[in-house]
């Protein structure tokens, strides 16, 4: 099967303007961006989508939701962003590798 864009930023075999990067996860600009802070938040499991993720997946999620607060305080949006997660095609999930949408203005 091939590997989601996604997939490839985290292997680094595809650009991205990488905004942060630990063992558990990777964040970087979206490439279309529709607030003028539009980040993904990426855990490096290959997860589908939310709906995929079981309790051993508890620590990761909640990893990611800290991470949107380690992105924040850098760029002084602590109090200023909102969180999304698009579930399956229906909802508008287009890449289909687990992700948190950051955004903010
Ligand atoms: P979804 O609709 O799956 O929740 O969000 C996918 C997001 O990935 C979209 O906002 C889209 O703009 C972004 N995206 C799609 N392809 C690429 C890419 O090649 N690079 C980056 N950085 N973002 C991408």
């Amino acid at each position: 099967m091939t590997d989601t864009i996604f997939q490839q930023i985290i292997n680094k075999q595809a650009p991205a303007n990488i905004r942060y990067e630990d063992e558990y996860c990777i964040a970087f600009d979206d490439i279309n961006p529709k607030a003028s802070i539009h980040i993904l938040i990426v855990p490096k499991k290959p997860i589908k989508m939310l709906a995929e993720c079981h309790s051993e997946d508890q620590h990761l999620l909640g990893h990611c939701l800290l991470v949107a607060n380690t992105i924040a305080e850098r760029l002084n949006r602590l109090d200023n962003y909102r969180l999304m997660i698009n579930n399956g095609a229906k909802a508008g999930q287009e890449v289909f590798h687990l992700h948190v949408h950051f955004l903010s203005n």
